[in-house]
């Protein structure tokens, strides 16, 4: 009895060292960011990824109730959406951005992303950035249509490249690859009048190779799908993204998400 009551007293005392321990660990990593970074801005932007705005019952759609849960919660904690061309030139020339700078994504261009979607991001007077699958637009009906995305161009919207095919970019030969990044930027040009293209990696798939081609294609910036914050750490042809999915708990991942990034980040666990 009396071993048993000695070995739950040594396990309380190394709960309580460890608890009183957490600050350190917290702080430490970032007195050293601090200094090696100076006064670079070191706010981490979040970039936020969905995919379908449906009732489908998968982890990559979000229902239109929950989506517009997370719109009102990020304009009531003030947050202000950004575009790609906010957040590149803030990476390259340091221009400032709003105090809370959201990125909004969507992948693959999903038609619901104007049915559902759309009008909710209108009604908070939000803007957002579709990358969509070149080849499937006005050829399948799952996707928007080349109208629904000048439309929602129009109302403040950036239509970018997630390529022509969805293809894993790292799986393919030099004119495959080639062709599939600079056919989408094309058509993305052409039917959008758009100059600024980026592009998100089909699947995530991405490497140095890769990233070459993306900025040789003329491509302004690539986004990733490796979980985190932009900031000046990050590669302009590697963007963070923070995925939000449906979930048991969808609004209290979203929140858990949004709010943590920089805890991870500062203890060094989501920087490569
Ligand atoms: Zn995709």
């Amino acid at each position: 009895v009396r071993r048993q009551r000695n070995g739950y007293g040594y396990k309380i005392i190394l709960l309580a060292a460890m608890i009183l321990l957490i600050p350190f660990f917290v702080s430490y990593p970032k007195a050293i960011d601090g200094r090696l970074r100076q006064s670079a801005n070191d706010t981490a932007v979040t970039v936020l990824n969905y995919h379908k705005i449906a009732d489908d019952n998968i982890a990559l759609a979000v229902s239109p109730p929950d989506f517009a849960k997370q719109m009102a919660y990020l304009a009531e904690e003030g947050y202000t959406t950004i575009s790609p061309d906010d957040l590149l030139e803030n990476q390259l020339n340091g221009k400032p951005l709003p105090e809370k700078p959201v990125l909004i994504t969507f992948d693959d261009g999903y038609e619901d992303n104007y049915v559902n979607a759309y009008p909710i991001l209108k009604q908070y007077g939000f803007k957002a950035t579709i990358f969509v699958i070149t080849d499937y637009l006005s050829q399948n009906s799952a996707y928007l249509t080349w109208e629904q995305a000048r439309e929602m161009q129009a109302g403040g919207m950036t239509i970018a490249s997630h390529t022509m095919q969805h293809k894993p970019l790292t799986e393919l030969g030099d004119a495959e690859l080639k062709r599939e990044l600079e056919g989408s930027k094309a058509a993305i040009e052409y039917q959008m009048g758009a100059q600024n293209v980026y592009l998100a990696y089909p699947t995530g798939a991405y490497n140095l190779k890769v990233m070459k081609q993306v900025e040789e294609a003329g491509y302004k910036g690539a986004f990733t799908i490796k979980y985190g914050g932009v900031n000046a750490a990050s590669s302009l042809y590697a963007l963070e993204r923070v995925p939000i999915f449906r979930t048991q708990d969808t609004f209290a991942n979203f929140k858990w998400r949004i709010h943590n990034i920089p805890l991870f980040e500062r203890l060094g666990l989501i920087k490569s």
